[in-house]
């Protein structure tokens, strides 16, 4: 057999009973996910910032990351939401190389599904209990997802993903916002169609079942830049792109219609210092008209301990083994920046 059967890996249900949220997480994550969808209806002004590293590689470095974004987030509280980033699972363009901690829990050994399952759920309970954040993670793999739905405050569809069926069906059984990434040729129509088919309900399979889902009506767009057919990294996230997405989605129908800039990734061509002109950028566009003041509703930014990348094995604490990130002295002072243009 091609496909070797290894071991039955315990359901969702198991596995948060094993490592369940107390009361005043669950008080935490209801409150932040209210917050949330405040501004995503447009009833709240807030910026939100999902911000943290490419991949969350290890616990200890990504929960000194999480710990350091507690501290503004008290000094920036009256403009500015803090998502951390924790994203565990790692799309791949050819399939090779780190696939996230869901994977390899420990990025030197080899791959162990279920306690990559376990160290998933215990960084994200870590980061809720210790500092009060509900996290933001990638769902790639759809039947996955529900190992970490109590704990999620934001769920992105990647770049990669976007034009998935279940993807679309799953998001649209999602109770937090789903951010669908522009496709990496950057078919805007593409990603319009993803929020359409998240924004719908659904009768479909999902692990074994057959579910009904009401639509998710905080389903939205990320730019996050795109690759044009002879490989060009190409940006979408200035002014005229900004007004161009709002007339796409003042001719769709979509409710809500909200993006978040991905300002690494196509954005910044990798180029992750590029990140503080572009965050700065944004910030200025929608200061400069209120159509996209009010489209706007955040960015994502790649940052973590230490600037840049590394090989693993490497060891540097901090830095990131995927995408080259933003350190902490540049993120800090970013994040206030932004808070002063808001
Ligand atoms: C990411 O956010 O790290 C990522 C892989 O994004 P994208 O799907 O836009 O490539
Ligand atoms: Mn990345």
């Amino acid at each position: 057999m091609s496909m070797n059967f290894q071991r039955k890996i315990p359901i969702p249900q198991e596995v948060k009973k094993e490592f369940p949220l107390n009361e005043e997480m669950i008080q935490i994550k209801a409150q932040r996910d209210e917050q949330i969808r405040q501004v995503f209806e447009g009833t709240s002004d807030k910026f939100i910032l999902i911000i943290g590293p490419c991949s969350a590689d290890h616990r200890d470095p990504v929960l000194e990351y999480v710990s350091r974004l507690r501290t503004i987030q008290e000094k920036v509280s009256d403009k500015i939401i803090l998502i951390p980033r924790i994203y565990t699972n790692k799309p791949r363009t050819t399939g090779q190389g780190y696939k996230g901690m869901l994977h390899q829990p420990n990025p030197d050994a080899k791959p162990d599904m279920y306690n990559g399952i376990v160290a998933i759920r215990e960084l994200h309970l870590t980061a809720l209990r210790d500092y009060g954040f509900s996290c933001a993670d990638e769902m790639l793999y759809p039947e996955n997802h529900r190992y970490l739905s109590d704990l999620l405050a934001y769920v992105a569809i990647g770049a990669r993903s976007v034009e998935n069926q279940q993807h679309r069906l799953t998001a649209s059984g999602l109770d937090v916002p789903a951010g669908m990434k522009n496709p990496t040729g950057g078919d805007l129509n593409v990603m319009l169609n993803a929020i359409t088919a998240a924004q719908g309900g659904h009768t479909f399979l999902y692990r074994g079942w057959e579910v009904h889902s009401d639509g998710n009506p905080l389903a939205h767009a990320i730019l996050r830049g795109y690759i044009d057919y002879t490989g060009k990294s190409c940006s979408n996230y200035h002014y005229e792109d900004l007004l161009q997405l709002n007339e796409l989605y003042a001719k769709s129908g979509l409710v809500n219609p909200s993006v978040i800039v991905d300002t690494n990734h196509n954005n910044s061509g990798k180029k992750y210092l590029e990140q503080i002109r572009i965050a700065k950028d944004v910030v200025h566009s929608r200061n400069q008209n209120k159509d996209i003041k009010a489209l706007v509703k955040g960015l994502m930014i790649e940052s973590y301990l230490e600037d840049g990348a590394q090989c693993i094995g490497e060891g540097v604490f901090g830095k990131s083994i995927t995408d080259p990130c933003l350190g902490w002295d540049k993120t800090e002072q970013l994040i206030f920046d932004i808070a002063e243009k808001l």
